[in-house]
C-alpha cells in the first residue's frame, strides 16, 4: 500500500508576521469605528495567526474586527497542469493590541501541541481518502461486514450485487446452495484477473484494508 504524503505548510515566523504587501486608510478607520482606540494596522492590528507567530494570544472573550481583504490563491488550470494566481474578496478576522497579550511559555507550548496534533491528524486523514480514492478494494467497501467493531469479513453476495461487480450472470457453479446467493470465491477471482491482483484472496484483503481506511476516515 502506497500512502501520500502531503506538502505541510510551513510556520510563520515572526518576520513574515510583520509583513504586509499594502496598506489601508480604510482598514485604520474602521479599527478605530468598531473598537475606538488608535490601534494602526500593520503596526498594531494582526491576524490571530500574526499575533501568534509574534508571541501574543487574544484575551479571553475579545472579539475580532472584521476587515474586507483580498485574497490570493492558487488554482490550477487542468488543461495547461500550471497553478495561476487568482485575487477574491474575503473578510479578514484581525485584533488590536488592546486585543492580546504576551503568551506564557507553558500556553505557547500547550497551544502549538495541541495544533499540531490537529494538524497531524487531518494529514493522516487527507492521505487516507487520498489513497482510498485509488485503491482496488474501494468498491468491495460496502460487501464488508463492518457492524459494531470492525470484523472484516464479506457479507452474502447476492446473485445480483455479484452480477452488477462482475457484469456478467454468475456462473451455476458458483451459486451457493439456497441459488440466491453466489459463492464469493468466485468472484473475488474473477475481479483479480480484471484488477491485476495476484488471486482472489488478494482481492479479499483489497476490500478489507479498504473498510478499515473507510472506518478510520469516518472515525477522524
Ligand atoms: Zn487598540
Amino acid at each position: 500500500m502506497t500512502t501520500t504524503s502531503l506538502p505541510r505548510r510551513p510556520r510563520m515566523t515572526e518576520q513574515e508576521a510583520k509583513s504586509f504587501g499594502r496598506y489601508s486608510q480604510q482598514n485604520a478607520a474602521q479599527v478605530m469605528r468598531e473598537r475606538g482606540c488608535a490601534c494602526q494596522p500593520y503596526r498594531d492590528v494582526y491576524t490571530f495567526n500574526r499575533w501568534r507567530a509574534q508571541g501574543y494570544g487574544v484575551k479571553k472573550g475579545e472579539k475580532a474586527i472584521r476587515l474586507p481583504t483580498v485574497r490570493h490563491d492558487l488554482k490550477e488550470n487542468p488543461d495547461t497542469e500550471t497553478y495561476e494566481m487568482i485575487r477574491h474578496f474575503s473578510w479578514g478576522f484581525v485584533f488590536c493590541r488592546h486585543q492580546v497579550q504576551p503568551w506564557s511559555a507553558q500556553a505557547r507550548a500547550e497551544t502549538q501541541a495541541r495544533e499540531l496534533a490537529a494538524h497531524e491528524s487531518q494529514e493522516h486523514r487527507a492521505a487516507l481518502v487520498e489513497t482510498l480514492a485509488a485503491h482496488p478494494g474501494r468498491d468491495l467497501v460496502k460487501y464488508v461486514a463492518r457492524s459494531g467493531e470492525y470484523k472484516g469479513e464479506l457479507h452474502q453476495l447476492t446473485t445480483a450485487a455479484a452480477r452488477a461487480l462482475t457484469g456478467a450472470d454468475p456462473a451455476r457453479a458458483a451459486l451457493a446452495d439456497d441459488t440466491d446467493h453466489v459463492r464469493w470465491e468466485y468472484v473475488l477471482d474473477q475481479l483479480a484477473g480484471e484488477r491485476g491482483l495476484e488471486d482472489g484472496q488478494a482481492v479479499k484483503y483489497a476490500a478489507e484494508e479498504a473498510a478499515k481506511m473507510l472506518n478510520e476516515v469516518q472515525a477522524s
